[in-house]
């Protein structure tokens, strides 16, 4: 891990690509795994926005468990060092897939969130936005959020089967990849697009990848340095990088 901590040195773009495993550290379950979330809600009906327009209630029932308790979540060891590592100027930009704000909590600044999060809500009528905490209480009533303007129905702005990523997410994260010297891919299996096309661009702009995946990855044969244990790594990068 020696290797790591020199490369992390000598970079002068790093980048950061963060997937579900990341936040499984943290508490909170993979939506695919074995014992994912997905099995216990049809995920289709549920993240399915034109499900969602017609059936907001499903959506809501479950979501109160699997979004609107993030806020008690802390954020794992991987969150806390990529803000502490962002903050000493080594680590650039944060690309992740994850909906959780684990990161932003953590401290870090520099984060494209490729499938949005419940940060912030939005009518999909008119647009108006509202809080995380505004909806949250909404919610744990057991009603359904409307718009008190116009009365459409509220959504979180985390990315719905059927709904197309952000154009502007998706562009940063891009042109950071592109301009990465090195990018370390943190649990994420790379196999959803546009997330697996990310370390891509990176290689063929001439940078290098770094993986950190319990699991194998399609690009493993392209990391430079690959391992499996993400609380190993970052025990490693608290005590040696500094
Ligand atoms: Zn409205």
């Amino acid at each position: 891990m020696q290797k790591l901590v020199d490369k992390l040195k000598k970079a002068k773009h790093c980048v950061v690509f963060t997937g579900a495993g990341s936040s499984t550290l943290a508490g909170i379950r993979d939506f695919r795994g074995k014992d994912g979330l997905y099995t216990e809600y049809d995920a289709e009906k549920m993240f399915h926005i034109d499900y969602f327009k017609n059936n907001p209630r499903y959506f809501y029932n479950h979501a109160r468990k699997l979004f609107y308790e993030l806020d008690k979540i802390e954020p794992c060891i991987v969150h806390t060092e990529v803000a502490r590592l962002e903050n000493l100027g080594i680590i650039k930009r944060i690309i992740t897939q994850n909906i959780d704000m684990l990161h932003q909590k953590a401290g870090s600044q520099n984060v494209i969130e490729l499938h949005g999060s419940p940060y912030i809500h939005s009518c999909l009528s008119c647009g108006k936005q509202f809080s995380f905490s505004q909806i949250k209480e909404i919610v744990d009533r057991d009603e359904v959020p409307y718009c008190d303007t116009c009365g459409g129905l509220i959504k979180p702005n985390a990315v719905f089967f059927g709904e197309q990523l952000p154009i502007d997410a998706i562009q940063d994260a891009t042109n950071e990849s592109k301009a990465a010297d090195l990018m370390l891919i943190l649990g994420s299996t790379l196999v959803v697009q546009p997330a697996a096309s990310m370390p891509l661009y990176t290689i063929q702009c001439g940078g290098e990848i770094v993986i950190v995946n319990n699991q194998p990855t399609p690009l493993d044969h392209h990391a430079v340095l690959k391992y499996e244990s993400l609380g190993e790594v970052f025990e490693f990068l608290r005590e040696n990088l500094n």
